[in-house]
């Protein structure tokens, strides 16, 4: 068994401090920044994890109401 709590975590480079792998992309890294490029591959493979987790045990649907609370609501207004 594998139990992961939640992550809660920020990273950000001194030099592009406004830099967002997630709205910026690769793409916008300037000169070869090593940060930005590990932000980007931190970015990235949380999104394969989170991927993953869901692969591995898809979300469970919520419960359905019973049937049967529909009836006796209506038998307040004077159905017999
Ligand atoms: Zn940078």
């Amino acid at each position: 068994m594998l139990k992961i709590g939640s992550v809660k975590w920020r990273g950000k480079c001194s030099r592009h401090p406004k830099f967002d792998p997630y709205l910026d992309g690769r793409a916008a890294i300037r000169n070869g920044c090593e940060k930005c490029a590990a932000l980007c591959d931190i970015y990235t493979h949380h999104v394969q994890m989170l991927a993953l987790m869901r692969g591995f045990t898809p979300p469970q649907n919520p419960k359905r109401r019973t049937p049967g609370t529909a009836d006796l609501q209506a038998s307040l207004f004077g159905e017999p």
